[in-house]
């Protein structure tokens, strides 16, 4: 197993450029998911890693050794795709075994690894099917498989979960958890699902537009997101924001008020701020309380009841709309008024350029 370390990687197909200075170090045994929206350059990294597209400049090591040059099949990596790309007239034993084949591995020991790998995945029954006897999710874990019998230091996923039902593919992310924790390996694997993300991950990369947002780990990202992109990429239902304006910067705390709000103050942490300052204010939809006399007043356009939780859309004299997450348990009707306050500590502030300033 090895770690990797990717320093100023750039990437740029003729003029233009899709990966803009990556830096990032990846720890022996790490499972990092690259999040993003769809074409941020996810992709194009993770297929960089594999050497399936040059490194047009900067460096790229794997363990101890820079691999910039050194081609696909030597790199020590095993790529999983979102289509799974089985041959449709071997069974799931040859397809499992077909790279070993073309290596010219012995039969017995080629027979081994295959069935190690059914194993790990169980799928020993289904070692003579051919694909077309198999589920989406039973394909995939067989693309699984040929990653597994490679034995390669590190895991490539490129969205592999994603032609899959929604059911399925949360089966299929807690059996990849396993597998992770069962083989010990570095694992890195692209989604645009964030919630995928956020359960997979011991660190996650935020991309956007080929830029690194923001490295972390899932409760990092969700309680200090380092600037807007992020604090509205992670979390379902979204973070709220509010424009406001510094009413006071004083001592400890800032005070901050807008037109749908009375003013509200937060712990300080940045010193340059001054009455009249723009600012956003994020809040999630579940750090939203009622509250008598609170600082927030809007009207409930929309209720959806899950159960054990209540969103409730809250439309606000400006007209804007934020989303509340309530307990289950909370009596709300459509219609009526409610008024709320931020949980203590849970707001975030962001400047003009985005960029969060104070801390939760
Ligand atoms: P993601 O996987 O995050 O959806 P990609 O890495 O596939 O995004 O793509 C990133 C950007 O690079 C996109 O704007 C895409 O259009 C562009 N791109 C990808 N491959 C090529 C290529 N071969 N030639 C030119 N542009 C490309
Ligand atoms: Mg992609």
């Amino acid at each position: 197993m090895a770690g990797l370390s990717l320093k100023n990687l750039h990437k740029t197909y003729g003029k233009v450029e899709v990966i803009k200075g990556v830096d990032l170090e990846i720890e022996h045994g790490e499972f990092v998911v690259f999040v993003g929206p769809s074409g941020c350059g996810k992709s194009t990294l993770l297929r960089m890693i594999a050497g399936l597209e040059d490194i047009s400049s900067g460096e790229l090591k794997i363990g101890d050794t820079v691999v910039n040059t050194v081609q696909p099949r030597d790199r020590g990596v095993a790529m999983v795709f979102q289509s799974y790309a089985l041959y449709p007239h071997m069974t799931v034993y040859d397809n499992v075994g077909f790279g070993l084949r073309l290596k010219k591995t012995p039969k017995d020991v080629r027979d081994k690894k295959i069935r190690e790998a059914a194993r790990i995945l169980q799928m020993e029954p289904l070692l003579d099917r051919k694909p077309a006897q198999l589920s989406g999710g039973q394909r995939q874990r067989v693309a699984i498989g040929r990653a597994i019998v490679r034995e390669p230091e590190v895991f490539l996923f490129d969205e592999p979960l994603s032609n899959l039902d929604a059911s399925l593919r949360m089966d299929m992310r807690m059996e990849i958890s396993k597998l992770h924790q069962d083989l010990g390996a570095t694992m890195i694997y692209v989604t645009h699902d964030q919630v995928e993300a956020m359960t997979l991950a011991d660190k996650i990369v935020v991309l956007n537009g080929g830029v690194v947002q923001q490295v972390g780990s899932p409760l990092d990202l969700y309680h200090t997101p380092a600037n807007l992109f992020v604090a509205g990429f992670i979390g379902s239902p979204k973070m709220n924001f509010i424009e406001v304006e510094v009413v006071e910067a004083a001592g400890g705390t800032v005070t901050v008020s807008g037109p749908n709000m009375t003013k509200i103050s937060l712990a300080r942490v940045s010193d340059g701020l001054n009455a009249g300052d723009k600012l956003t204010l994020g809040i999630r939809p579940h750090q939203l309380v009622p509250a008598e006399n609170g600082t927030i007043t809007g009207t409930v356009t929309l209720v959806e009841n899950l159960g054990n939780e209540t969103y409730v859309n809250l439309e606000l004299a400006s007209g804007k709309t934020l989303i509340v997450g309530l307990d289950g348990d909370f009596k709300v009707t459509l219609g009526q008024t409610l008024t709320l306050d931020p949980a203590p500590n849970k707001a975030v502030l962001f400047d003009a350029e985005g960029l969060a300033i104070s801390a939760v």
